[in-house]
């Protein structure tokens, strides 16, 4: 077991480097905030008695030191603490640093507390110079090997510390130039045709490309290469590719990321090394597998990257591949055998460090290890990014074995990631027409289909609906975009999250472009290799095919299949939950307190609800169903009649056609609650602005367009979202109230009469005061006693008012002594409440969000400190006046996994959301009860 060390700093003085290895280590995974994910858990690797190469983290702490006070203070606070830091691996290595005759060579890496995979940077092979490489090929006997690994360090330093990149996107690397002038000479294909003094032509070749660019020479002296090499880490903190991840992933900016300083141990030391990633279990699909890749002779980098096509870990994988890339066994043993059959005592190795680590974290590990000439190190472990359907069958699965408890499992899987479960599917009918052109790795499942774009800005400009040059292309909708590349790097980012799809030549199913996908919830296939792109002509070459940027072509990420043009596809949400997204919802259901109901219109929509398992209605907008078929046609007539007689004439002709759709909601909705809500729009709305629409309008209702046009003009309100609409006007045009009340009864006397239970509400909206609501509910309740008394029967009913003002958050113990219910209408709440106009905040608000004013987008996720307070007053106004009076949101935060949180600590009954966020809600509303309990 490890005894903890202390590093000599001075007294008092923070502490700011972390020791590990096998002789002593400080940190552990319970200081990810201090260590970043990576360091943690190197740390704990060593803890559990793994093999890790001695190494020390730079905290988090440091990176924060470094953005307030810049690099020289960073510098002077950490040295002698680094300096004892290496002394460190030194005394565990048996090696030195900068000693010529065999010298210890570092990793610097860095690690934040979340993953952000590849967004940063890294350096390996530091420490080498001209002589040192001497002593490395003379210790390894393998001259070759150390020339490489100095090319690859000049290569990786010029980069990343020095700043020597391709000067456009069009560019090749300029390193890669050279390295493609060396082998022209030579006359050889591959990088592993060159020899030692190819190698050291390389090296003079990279050497003077970075003095004739950068005007200095690499640096010699080690220390001075550690220093650039730490300071260059911490400042990819600030990169715009990290910066964009951050973004997409909400990781604040003030964690920073540490840096890990680690002893070198290689992949590339001959036919006993190897270098790969390993998962415990399959992080597509989530099955309880050990799986991975790796290459032999190689470095890490390599297999992330995408550049060789990898191996498989296990034998069962390996069949697998060899299945989906259509190669033979023959061919599978002689070419691409797995380490289980190549190095069957290390895969052994591997294997029992993976079950531990997986026992130790009780979630899905994501590994990378190193065999250096026959001997296994682990380099990192941490809990594996996954798609949704894996989270939720890991989740239920490790529940099941007995790993971990119901809370866990139900925190296990992101609600938002649900989503993926109901991927889009092609349409079986185009799915048979359609032609195969090639095949790859289904990297992330799904279907997808697109114009293609080479280019990541390009695929960003595209989908936004701009040409290549920024400027509007006609399109305000933007394009749907399939993102072709050789292989993807993390510069893409942005493109690859508004592309449909993303297909690369190259790559395996750890590449970058599958790991990043797979966490975007993303479809892609990677590592078509008969995929041939031409950045130059934008050309994407298929056998004797061609296919140009802009052209259709549609993906399968959970085949692997690439198809030929344009194959529709529709979303699942229609299907049932099944599988263990069913036991996962029955799971949550017996956690939560919120009931979870739907927003819907229509029958069909309430359908797709139930089967979610929404256990009401919340919200019926009833005003879409005025738009169905010719009905519009008779609401305009209502709105031009003159008087009331000619608005109860065109009214009556709406009240059959309205009852019908609410005989279709109870009967779908049978044995539940269905909240109906008295129209809410303006009435301008239903009137058409247009010249052409008005002079059609005209001819259809044998008017002069002129009566038309003015009675549109008299209807326009400057501020319409504050105008005439609501109960204003119910109240206006009390017969409106009349006739959407009557078909309520009506239509729940007639289900009920066929032996169906049915829960009718009636739902004013936009109340302020108890008076405006009592004179709507007051004629609500006489057309019940109406229509009970005309057909001899009655139905239980309730009338509650919507809560979206923010008076009548205000007045809630009040409204509370008429409504039978409340439902907060946080969409009109918000923008009353801050004042955001719901149609126009989009101009400023991302201004908003890039300042911090507010955290997240207010109309998305409920604001907590605002907005969230009347209604926490309005509910509990509300219960003093009325204890049973229950209480529900409708507005769009119903369906959002924080705002549930709030809501349900805010003690409401229900949220109300879109259909098919049904699943999200309920899991999230488990969430909410765990959590609370746990801190309980
Ligand atoms: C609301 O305001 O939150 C609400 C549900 O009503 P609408 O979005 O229809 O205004
Ligand atoms: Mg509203």
């Amino acid at each position: 077991m490890n005894t903890p060390i202390h590093a000599h700093a001075p007294k008092d003085a923070p502490k700011y480097v972390y020791r590990f290895g096998a002789q002593g280590t400080e940190g552990g995974a319970g200081m990810k905030n201090v260590l970043g994910g990576k360091g943690a858990n190197l740390a704990e690797m060593c803890r559990l008695g793994l093999p890790v190469p001695a190494g020390f983290t730079i905290s988090t702490e440091a990176c924060a030191l470094s953005t307030r006070d810049g690099a020289g203070v960073l510098l002077a606070a950490i040295e002698a603490e680094v300096r004892s830091g290496l002394a460190h691996i030194e005394a565990e290595m048996g090696k030195r640093f900068g000693d010529a005759n065999d010298p210890l060579l570092l990793s610097v890496r860095s690690g934040a507390r979340a993953s952000m995979p590849g967004m940063m940077d890294t350096i390996l092979n530091l420490g080498l110079n001209d002589a040192a490489v001497i002593g490395l090929g003379r210790k390894a006997g393998n001259e070759r090997f150390a020339w490489d690994a100095y090319r690859r360090f000049i290569q990786m330093y010029g980069d990343v510390v020095m700043g020597l990149k391709p000067a456009s996107k069009e560019d090749s690397d300029p390193f890669e130039v050279v390295i493609d002038r060396v082998k022209a000479h030579k006359g050889v294909k591959l990088d592993t045709d060159l020899d030692a003094a190819d190698l050291q032509e390389l090296v003079q070749g990279f050497k003077a490309l970075i003095r004739a660019r950068i005007g200095r020479d690499f640096p010699t002296d080690p220390w001075e290469q550690l220093r650039g090499a730490v300071l260059a880490v911490f400042e990819s903190w600030h990169n715009e590719r990290a910066v964009v991840y951050r973004q997409l992933n909400d990781i604040p900016e003030s964690w920073g990321t540490a840096v890990n300083v680690q002893a070198m141990v290689f992949g590339n030391r001959g036919e006993h090394s190897a270098t790969g990633v390993a998962f415990s279990r399959d992080a597509g699909t989530g099955e309880d597998l050990f799986n991975g890749e790796f290459l032999v002779n190689a470095q890490g980098e390599d297999v992330v990257a995408g550049i060789r096509t990898p191996q498989q870990i296990t034998l069962i994988g390996s069949r697998r591949w060899a299945e989906l890339a259509q190669v033979d066994e023959v061919e599978r043993q002689a070419r691409y055998p797995s380490l289980e059959e190549l190095m069957p005592t290390i895969f052994q190795a591997l294997l029992q460090a993976e079950t531990l680590l997986e026992n130790h974290f009780k979630d899905m590990q994501d590994m990378e290890f190193t065999i250096q000439e026959g001997k296994l190190w682990m380099l990192q472990t941490r809990n594996g990014k996954r798609t949704g359907a894996a989270m939720v069958r890991i989740a239920m699965e490790m529940l099941a074995q007995g790993l971990i408890d119901e809370p866990t499992a139900l925190l296990r899987v992101t609600p938002d990631r649900l989503n993926d479960l109901l991927h889009p599917v092609f349409e079986p009918a185009a799915l048979q027409a359609a032609r195969p052109i090639a095949r790859g790795l289904p990297a992330s499942p799904g279907a997808a289909t697109g114009q293609v774009v080479f280019f990541a800005d390009e695929a960003e400009a595209w989908a936004k609906g701009e040409r290549g040059d920024g400027r509007a292309d006609g399109r305000a909708d933007g394009r749907a975009v399939i993102l072709v590349r050789q292989e993807t790097s993390p510069e893409d980012l942005r493109g690859m999250s508004v592309a449909q799809g993303i297909l690369t030549a190259r790559g395996g199913m750890t590449s970058h472009a599958a790991v990043v996908a797979r966490g975007m919830g993303k479809c892609c296939i990677s590592g078509a290799g008969a995929v041939q792109v031409d950045l130059k002509a934008r050309t994407m070459r298929i056998g004797a095919l061609t296919w140009h940027e802009g052209d259709w072509i549609s993906l399968n990420g959970s085949t692997g299949e690439v198809f030929d043009g344009r194959i529709p596809t529709r979303a699942v949400f229609e299907s049932d939950l099944s599988g263990d997204l069913a036991a996962l919802m029955a799971l949550a259901d017996r956690h939560r307190r919120l009931a979870v109901r739907a927003n819907a219109d229509t029958p069909q929509d309430a359908l797709v609800a139930r089967r979610l398992g929404a256990t009401g209605i919340g919200l019926c907008r009833t005003e879409h169903m005025f738009f169905q078929g010719d009905r519009i046609r008779a609401v305009r007539e209502m709105i031009l009649a003159d008087d009331e007689a000619g608005r109860r004439k065109a009214l009556a002709q709406l009240l059959p056609m309205q009852r019908s759709d609410f005989d279709g909601l109870f009967r779908a909705m049978a044995g539940l609650p269905v909240t109906i809500r008295l129209l809410d729009p303006p009435l301008h709305e239903f009137l058409p602005h247009d010249e052409a629409g008005q002079q059609a309008m005209a001819r259809q209702m044998r008017l002069p367009i002129a009566q038309i046009r003015q009675r549109v003009e008299a209807l326009h309100e400057f501020n319409p979202m504050l105008g005439h609409r609501g109960c204003r006007l119910g109240i206006s045009f009390p017969e409106i109230t009349e006739m959407q009340a009557r078909a309520v009864f009506e239509a729940a006397l007639n289900v009920q009469a066929e032996g169906l239970a049915v829960e009718p509400e009636v739902m004013i909206p936009l109340v302020g005061t108890l008076r405006e609501f009592s004179l709507q509910a007051d004629l609500v309740h006489r057309v019940a006693a109406q229509v009970f008394a005309e057909q001899g029967a009655k139905v239980a009913y309730r009338v509650g008012s919507m809560i979206e003002t923010p008076r009548a958050a205000l007045v809630a113990d009040r409204i509370a002594q008429g409504a039978e219910f409340f439902s907060f209408g946080t969409n009109d709440l918000t923008q009353m409440t801050l004042g955001f106009s719901r149609d126009d905040a989009g101009s400023f608000l991302p201004a908003y969000l890039h300042h911090g004013i507010y955290e997240h987008d207010p109309f998305r996720s409920i604001d907590q400190e605002g907005v969230g307070q009347l209604v926490a007053l309005a509910a509990r106004q509300g219960r003093a006046t009325r204890p049973d009076l229950s209480l529900g949101v409708c507005g769009e935060h119903g369906g959002d996994p924080a705002s549930i949180t709030f809501f349900h600590r805010a003690g409401l009954d229900y949220v109300s959301c879109s259909p098919f966020r049904v699943p999200i809600a309920r899991l999230a509303a488990a969430q909410a009860a765990v959590i609370e309990a746990s801190s309980e």
